[in-house]
């Protein structure tokens, strides 16, 4: 609803949860001290439109097929499942736990991470488990970044970390990924951070970078020359890295992912994000963690006591016999941990596939479980559609979703103002799906001009 129709309306019925933007719209002065308490704290100004919410309204009704959002429809390990039963049937367990993490899980996570980072890491100083990757990114740009800071952000990127860096009041500093031209097929590895653009960025204000590797929505893995190139430049200019792994046991055949936490001179300065929803494939678990040096996570673990206190201690207790049963496994082929990119293989291939068919050009991922494409081949003309100011990608997709039944997500949601031209020509699919569910897409994919 438009800002003048709210007041409007407000001023005709009654006080009652009326939310305006702006203080001093007023219907009469009472109203308006009255109407002004009804007002968004400025931290949050201007952050209401979110890409999920939009497109999870959009796609409840079950006959379309939804390759947007990043969620799995493929079962998760029965393991975590029946641990989870277990565990909600031992009564201590369904009390609270401690609040930085429940001390199975910490150590689990430890024992995990102290194994792929070739280092002793302390369950209870070094560790937090929040809700979901989100609360760790949460935690740690309120934890770490001030007022007046700026925070250096690749586009495209994970879409809260703007406004979360917005909610710190601090400035997004925002530099593009650029590709290399002139290919016809595409992958992650052709979509690169140009150095001097990126030295260019780093100033005295800057506090932090964040990087996310694998990446989402592109699937780009960052190389050990790149995580190095990036390195320098926070030892430089004595900048913290926010580093975004959620999807690192996602990489495909012939990739590598390396933790920027592991190159020399960075442990001390990054705060490393994984997620429990994207390692066993139940997001709706939304368990997530912060793994770092004493010093950056205990103000981490203050946000956390302040907030949220603790996560629920079920699940904790479910996902660290998940990790315990794994980590017995690792360098096997059984292990979730590399089994689950195994089965992923094949589905980004086929959808790959697919979409080449199609008439599309995709950009093949080398790791997360995402794959963008350019649409712009299908020659769609949407101009009787576009909304004022929306990017044409957004447009494309809501078409999609109501003429054709398939969801995807905007790639723009992804990018700042600046470069949504840059990126408007692609949308986003998730590939974590039944064959069922991929087949149908290809259906709807084949039949393009004919439905
Ligand atoms: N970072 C990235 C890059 C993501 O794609 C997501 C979405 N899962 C998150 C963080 C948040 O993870 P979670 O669902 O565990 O909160
Ligand atoms: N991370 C998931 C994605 O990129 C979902 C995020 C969300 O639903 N908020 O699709």
């Amino acid at each position: 609803m438009n800002v003048t129709r709210q007041v409007l309306n407000s001023c005709k019925v009654s006080y009652r949860s009326v939310h305006i933007k702006g203080r001093g719209r007023s219907c009469s002065s009472q109203q308006s001290t009255r109407m002004s308490r009804h007002t968004n704290s400025k931290r949050i100004e201007g952050l209401n439109k979110n890409v999920w919410v939009v497109f999870t309204a959009m796609t409840s009704d079950p006959s379309i097929v939804n390759l947007g959002q990043g969620k799995p429809d493929i079962p998760p390990p029965p393991y975590v499942k029946e641990a989870l039963a277990k565990a909600a049937s031992v009564d201590a367990l369904n009390q609270y736990t401690r609040g930085f993490g429940h001390p199975l899980l910490v150590k689990a996570l430890s024992q995990v991470y102290g194994k792929v980072c070739g280092r002793q890491i302390d369950p209870f100083k070094e560790i937090l488990v929040t809700v979901g990757g989100y609360g760790s990114l949460f935690s740690a740009i309120q934890g770490l970044v001030d007022e007046g800071d700026e925070v250096i952000i690749i586009e495209p990127f994970f879409d809260c970390y703007v406004p979360m860096v917005k909610m710190a009041g601090a400035k997004p500093v925002l530099i593009p990924l650029r590709v290399k031209s002139g290919k016809k097929t595409l992958t992650g590895a052709d979509w690169f951070l140009d150095p001097d653009e990126l030295s260019s960025k780093f100033s005295s204000k800057t506090k932090a970078i964040i990087i996310n590797t694998p990446h989402n929505p592109i699937g780009k893995v960052f190389t050990r020359e790149e995580l190095q190139m990036i390195s320098d430049l926070c030892i430089k200019h004595d900048a913290l890295c926010i580093s975004d792994e959620v999807y690192e046991w996602l990489v495909y055949k012939g990739h590598q992912h390396v933790k920027i936490a592991t190159l020399p001179g960075m442990w001390e300065r990054t705060v490393t994000i994984g997620s429990g929803g994207k390692t066993f494939s139940v997001t709706g678990w939304k368990l997530g963690w912060s793994v770092g040096p004493e010093h950056l996570i205990k103000h981490l673990q203050t946000v956390m006591q302040n907030s949220l206190y603790a996560c629920p201690t079920p699940l904790q207790e479910a996902m660290a016999q998940g990790l315990l049963h794994n980590f017995e496994l690792m360098g096997q082929p059984e292990c979730y941990f590399s089994s689950l990119a195994e089965e992923l293989e094949a589905k980004k291939d086929r959808l790959a596939a697919i979409l080449q068919e199609a008439g599309m050009t995709p950009v093949v991922p080398e790791g997360g479980y995402f794959m963008i494409v350019d649409v712009s081949a299908l020659n769609q003309d949407l101009s009787h559609l576009v909304n004022d100011g929306e990017a044409s990608d957004w447009t494309f997709v809501r078409w999609m979703i109501k003429e054709k039944k398939l969801a995807a997500i905007p790639v723009t949601a992804f990018v700042g103002d600046e470069s949504k031209k840059q990126f408007e020509k692609y949308i986003r699919f998730c590939f974590i799906k039944q064959d069922g569910t991929l087949n149908a897409a290809e259906n709807i994919l084949k039949n393009w001009s004919r439905i």
